[in-house]
């Protein structure tokens, strides 16, 4: 049996999901994600879902204010809840970093960002139950917070659907058929050739795999990130609100229940490489006492919390942590991946943009940073989890 599409799009996670959602607004027709387990069963069901907006250029700050507008406003402009939180967030730094922030600061106001810099002193009258003693500086964005990923990519999946895109679930593909340079569609593991002239790689953790497909080498690591939930003692009070400590190198973000999740930001994801297929599964003690630990010290009053589980998160991460939005070598043959463990808060601006270059439309963001030769040929190659937030 042999179909055809004009646009199939392989992972229907919040990067697939949003590319094909964005692709029927812009009119293009038949477009068909095939998804090989089920929307949002990779990374970004797995996802802490934080949306901060501290980001080290113009082209990211542009992205990340188009999608926080998204969010806030998702079920008119998409439809759905995304579950966006704005509790705000706290974002600290030590004394050295503190140049750079202020720097960034400056430009992203330029660029529409709210957020405040304040004395470590200071940023207690908004999170009192902070530890303040090392830092050098605290920004305080209050418009961040947290939005729910599979929520976001059910509401992309059934707007795309509603504009008749085609989503097959427990479809995987498992081969890229190509021919004089271009890419003629995709075999599926029931044997089915699909053509199509375009196909969009938006397969997160699986992307190195399927762009093996047609034999194309994408430089992503697959890193391990694991995740931690405690329950806060009854005595806490209200939660906390999203704390992304730089300096002393985790993350905490209130869940609902009297939870929190909780991470590293100690930038070792690449050095940490991970099968996705362990994506989910039980983390170690010694991980889980390691970043505990620096929570502890980053917000003492979690020290009481209850340790519930922990589970393994994965990142796909490029060379300067940046995702890569681009056709590659093979004609047709587009990748969105890459997202380098902040893929979810970008997501909205990353359907428009993919959305527009295969349609060979000038994007609302230029994605210049973004092609996929840029390793070869730029300095971009020593990036890290931090440099995505300040460079
Ligand atoms: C633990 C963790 C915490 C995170 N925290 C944050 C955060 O706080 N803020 C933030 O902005 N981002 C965060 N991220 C990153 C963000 O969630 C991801 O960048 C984003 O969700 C990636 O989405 P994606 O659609 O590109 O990839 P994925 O969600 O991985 O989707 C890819 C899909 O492709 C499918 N697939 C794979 N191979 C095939 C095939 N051969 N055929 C068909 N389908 C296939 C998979 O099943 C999967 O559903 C986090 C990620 C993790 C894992």
């Amino acid at each position: 049996m042999t179909r055809s599409a004009d646009v199939v799009i392989i992972g229907g996670g919040v990067t697939g999901a949003s590319i094909a959602f964005h692709l029927a607004r812009r009119g293009v027709r038949d477009v068909l994600v095939l998804e090989r387990k089920f929307i949002g069963a990779g990374g970004t069901g797995r996802s802490v879902g934080i949306i901060r907006q501290l980001y080290p250029t113009p082209e990211t700050t542009r992205m990340v204010r188009r999608s926080l507008d998204v969010y806030q406003r998702f079920d008119e402009a998409v439809g759905g809840s995304s579950g966006y939180v704005g509790c705000g967030a706290l974002i600290a730094v030590s004394a050295a970093m503190r140049p750079r922030l202020e720097q960034t600061l400056a430009r992203q106001r330029a660029l529409g960002i709210r957020a405040q810099l304040l004395e470590p002193a200071d940023a207690v009258r908004i999170e009192p139950r902070i530890d303040v003693a090392t830092l050098g500086a605290v920004l305080y964005e209050p418009e961040s917070g947290y939005a729910d990923p599979s929520a976001v990519t059910a509401g992309y999946a059934a707007a795309a659907r509603r504009l008749g895109v085609t989503i097959e679930q427990g479809t995987e593909v498992t081969g890229i058929e190509q021919g004089g340079g271009q890419v003629e569609g995709v075999r599926t593991a029931g044997g089915e050739v699909i053509h199509a002239p375009i196909v969009v790689n938006a397969a997160g953790l699986w992307s190195p795999a399927v762009a093996r497909l047609a034999g194309i080498d994408l430089p992503i690591v697959v890193g391990r990130h694991p995740v931690f939930i405690v329950e806060r003692d009854p005595g806490f009070g209200p939660p906390h609100l999203v704390y992304l400590d730089l300096a002393g190198g985790s993350y905490v973000r209130p869940e609902t229940g009297g939870l929190t999740l909780t991470g590293s930001l100690t930038d070792d994801e690449a050095q940490h490489p991970m099968d996705p297929e362990l994506l989910g599964s039980q983390v170690g003690f010694e991980e889980a006492t390691d970043v505990l630990e620096r929570t502890s010290r980053a917000l003492p009053r979690l020290s009481e919390a209850r340790y519930r589980q922990g589970y393994a998160g994965a990142f796909d991460i490029t060379p300067d942590w940046m995702p890569i939005l681009d056709e590659s070598p093979l004609g047709g043959f587009w990748i969105a991946a890459g997202m380098s463990g902040h893929g979810f808060k970008l997501a909205p601006a990353v359907g428009e943009m993919m959305a527009a270059l295969i349609s060979g439309a000038t994007p609302p963001v230029s994605a210049a940073p973004f092609r996929f030769g840029r390793f070869a040929t730029t300095a971009t190659a020593a990036g890290t989890f931090v440099s995505s937030y300040l460079r």
